[in-house]
């Protein structure tokens, strides 16, 4: 049988509950458990699709095309899993799903309530991953901080859930924050004790506390803590300011969270953690020989969340080469043909960024002019390969109306184009070109050496497409096409030729989706390795 963790959050928002859940699952991972983590998101939205990257950060997509939020990269990249559309439920698909089931007629003339339709169907779903029979234990974090208006119908499903399942097969673990009063010289517990409370009105006694704090918790306030919060004395747990994410386990194994939890859920398992490989990968990230820059050329820049993924990917790659990674973030839009110097000449390295519409745009073709000519290393993804096509157009091929038809819909060179299929879509929500691909590779590409195979899978999520109409006209001048989706042949890899540029890659997909800690992605690798060469000389 399955057994279920229950992660809420206390006292604010914004306190790393992914990165704890998906740090614990590593854990029992570790042991030899098999281990997902699910999330429960409590805004009306069916998915995180449509919401723009300044309201929950980037939006990450599964293999099998889910639009998600950015915690199931942590999921996957902790874990080194494939999270799938099942792992991310939002109030929205809730509500969808019951008001479905009203208009057909299921609820034979009952009214339809909060308790218990929709409760039951959140528990239908926070039961989905569990009846597979596929995991030993199954984290479900829950969005949001207790007290929510919004948060209720989960906490009540949640309540459900225990009081069906008994203590020994489901536990909550509530994180929480201990503000640090620096006229007073402590850390605080005031707050911690509050939202437990809120948690127990609703009739949930956690089993653990997670304090996150940027000082030390003393034992005494642990025992304060564990008296005032009702919990067992060794199940408060300290989660201090970490320099990387990827410190975290290590640093809640130190505190036992992992036997305690196996204790509460009187699982049997006391093999050793094998914990190797990753801290192999922070002893990489600590010590690190060398040292590159790159610029990330983005309109979201304001917002570190908005290119999660990219930055983690980065974390991995250089990992791997021992090699710190600077990632710099260049706003596109101060970038014109005056700034680009300035703003790009010291990079290793430039990384062109996904992105919809047109702010920005131009900086960002202006950025794909420079890294060419100058042959800086660069990849391109998914608006940012688009970009690169754009700009070999527009000063290679002498196009120089060249455009993308999501930018321009009356240019004569659509050289980015709606595909066919999308041009009779009328709904944005879950209408993109989504979730995994195959795509075959050309001999002698930089995509090929750094796959090491001739067939990959990719994530995909965009609309616009290069156009093959052109496709002639940028091969004899040396734009590639190395990579091809061959059922519908569209172009997914475009690449200089050689003879032009050490590595100037361009891809449809989002390579960033892919990278794990154990597993750095290899086009990331390889950018990294070039723009230490580059770094070199
Ligand atoms: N806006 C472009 C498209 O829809 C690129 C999307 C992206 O970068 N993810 O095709």
């Amino acid at each position: 049988m399955t057994k279920h963790i229950f992660v809420t959050g206390g006292v604010t928002s914004s306190l790393g509950k992914g990165i704890v859940a998906a740090s614990l699952a590593k854990l029992l991972q570790a042991r030899g458990l098999r281990v997902t983590i699910q999330k429960f998101d409590p805004y009306i939205n069916v998915d995180p699709g449509t919401l723009n990257p300044y309201e929950h950060g980037e939006c990450y997509v599964t293999d099998d095309g889910a639009e998600t939020d950015l915690d199931l990269g942590h999921y996957e990249r902790f874990l080194n899993i494939n999270t799938s559309q099942d792992n991310n439920v939002t109030t929205g698909r809730v509500y969808q799903t019951v008001i479905e089931r009203e208009r057909a007629g299921d609820y034979l003339g009952k009214t339809v309530q909060v308790i218990p339709h929709i409760t039951d169907e959140i528990k239908r779903r926070m039961k989905m991953l569990a009846n597979t029979g596929d995991y030993d234990v199954l984290i479900t974090e829950l969005g949001g901080t207790v007290g929510d208006i919004e948060s209720l119908p989960y906490i009540e499903s949640v309540r459900q859930m225990k009081w069906e399942l008994g203590s020994q097969n489901c536990i909550v673990i509530h994180l929480t924050l201990l503000p640090y009063l620096s006229a007073a010289g402590e850390l605080k517990t005031k707050p911690t004790q509050h939202s437990v409370k809120e948690l127990a009105k609703n009739g949930i006694q956690p089993d653990i506390l997670v304090c996150r704090t940027e000082h030390p918790v003393s034992d005494e306030i642990k025992a304060k803590l564990a008296l005032f919060c009702n919990v067992d004395d060794n199940s408060v747990i300290e989660c201090a300011d970490a320099d990387s994410i990827y410190h975290v386990p290590i640093a809640l194994q130190e505190e036992k969270i992992d036997t305690i939890v196996l204790d509460k859920l009187r699982i049997q398992n006391r093999k050793k953690p094998d914990l190797r490989k990753w801290k192999q990968f922070l002893d990489r990230i600590q010590k690190p020989k060398k040292a590159v820059t790159i610029g990330l050329v983005g309109k979201y820049v304001e917002l570190p969340d908005a290119y999660k993924s990219i930055q983690e990917a980065f974390v991995h790659a250089g990992a791997f080469h021992q090699c710190k990674v600077n990632v710099v973030s260049v706003h596109s839009e101060h970038i014109n043909e005056d700034t680009v110097d300035e703003l790009l000449a010291d990079k290793d390295a430039v990384l062109v960024a996904p992105g919809f519409g047109d702010r920005g745009i131009e900086g960002k073709i202006e950025a794909v002019k420079y890294v060419r000519e100058n042959k800086i290393p660069f990849l391109g993804i998914c608006l940012g390969m688009q970009c690169a096509v754009i700009e070999f157009a527009r000063n290679v091929l002498g196009l120089t109306d060249a455009h993308s038809s999501e930018m321009d819909r009356t240019t004569e060179a659509p050289v980015i184009d709606l595909m066919e299929a999308q041009k009779r879509v009328t709904k944005m929500g879950g209408t993109m070109r989504l979730g995994a691909y195959e795509c075959s590779l050309k001999e002698d590409s930089h995509a090929i050496k750094a796959y090491k195979s001739s067939k990959i899978e990719e994530r995909h999520r965009h609309r616009f497409e290069f156009n093959n109409k052109f496709l002639k006209q940028f091969e004899q001048a040396g734009l590639l096409a190395v990579g091809i989706n061959e059922m519908s042949e569209l172009v997914e890899i475009v690449e200089l030729d050689n003879n032009q540029h050490p590595w100037f890659v361009g891809v449809q997909f989002h390579p960033e989706l892919k990278s794990r800690v154990i597993a750095p992605h290899p086009l990331f690798r390889d950018l990294v390795k070039a723009a230490i060469n580059h770094n070199k000389q």
